[in-house]
């Protein structure tokens, strides 16, 4: 399975930047979880086979590029796409994103071949497929209904934790799963802004020790996501001095196959 976290900003010479402000990520050039810079940085052959985007919640980092991604590809869709979501981001995205103020409710719109958006609810905990992968929403901590996966193609199997503060039945559901190559887990904010992480339910490096202590881990490859660009660096320094074995930070752009 391969998985790529799409870039969300350039430097001076159109190279990706290591900083992640929106939340995309590719799999198999085929599904997007979440939809942050969709529109904005899927390679071409992304863009002509992704007709399922799978949501984690409704915030605008990790939605702000699927209003323009139909829009691009409105005329020449020859099939809906698929918006897979729970029935509480499915009510906030049509209550204030497809609403006709801020942009068209693509729902109720069709091309010369039919209708070019269509959402797929699913209900936490249940099994559901999308394409040749099999995915399970856990529910974590935000401040929204927010939802974490388990993502399987049959072969492989890794764990995202959507973005969250303290959880604990998301451990436990991940430690009933045998075989985890890889767990994505967000860390947002410096420890000194724990104040701002609890206040907005995020992580902070302590409070990814402490989750990760929960975590039966096995030979599971620890990946750190989400981490504000305004507080990168000390972030990243704050997690290497934790010296938390088998963790390493995503690299945005990057193509990782388990
Ligand atoms: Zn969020």
């Amino acid at each position: 399975m391969k998985i790529q976290l799409l870039p969300s900003t350039f430097d001076e010479n159109g190279s990706a930047s290591p900083l992640q402000h929106l939340t995309c990520f590719i799999i198999d050039d085929c599904v997007a979880i979440d939809a942050g810079s969709l529109a904005m940085a899927a390679s071409n052959n992304q863009r002509s086979q992704i007709r399922d985007v799978v949501l984690t919640h409704a915030h605008l980092d990790h939605i702000a590029g699927l209003p323009l991604f139909i829009d691009d590809l409105f005329s020449t869709l020859d099939a809906p796409v698929f918006v897979h979501a729970t029935k509480e981001v499915i009510e906030a995205l049509e209550q204030n994103i497809f609403n006709w103020t801020i942009y068209p409710r693509f729902c109720e719109l069709e091309n010369m071949n039919g209708t070019v958006m269509k959402y797929q609810p699913f209900e936490i905990g249940k099994e559901f497929s999308v394409k040749h992968l099999r995915l399970r929403s856990i529910s974590v901590n935000h401040r929204v209904p927010t939802v974490g996966f388990i993502i399987s193609d049959g072969k492989t199997t890794f764990a995202i934790s959507g973005d969250t503060a303290e959880v604990d039945g998301f451990w436990q559901i991940l430690n009933s799963e045998e075989n985890l190559s890889a767990l994505l887990i967000e860390c947002a904010f410096p420890n000194e802004l724990v104040e701002l992480a609890d206040a907005s339910h995020h992580l902070t490096p302590l409070g990814l020790k402490r989750e990760l202590s929960k975590f039966n881990r096995k030979k599971c490859s620890v990946y750190v996501i989400n981490i504000k660009p305004m507080y990168r660096e000390a972030v990243i320094q704050q997690i290497e001095e934790l010296e938390i074995e088998n963790l390493q930070i995503l690299k945005v752009g990057n193509v990782y196959e388990w």
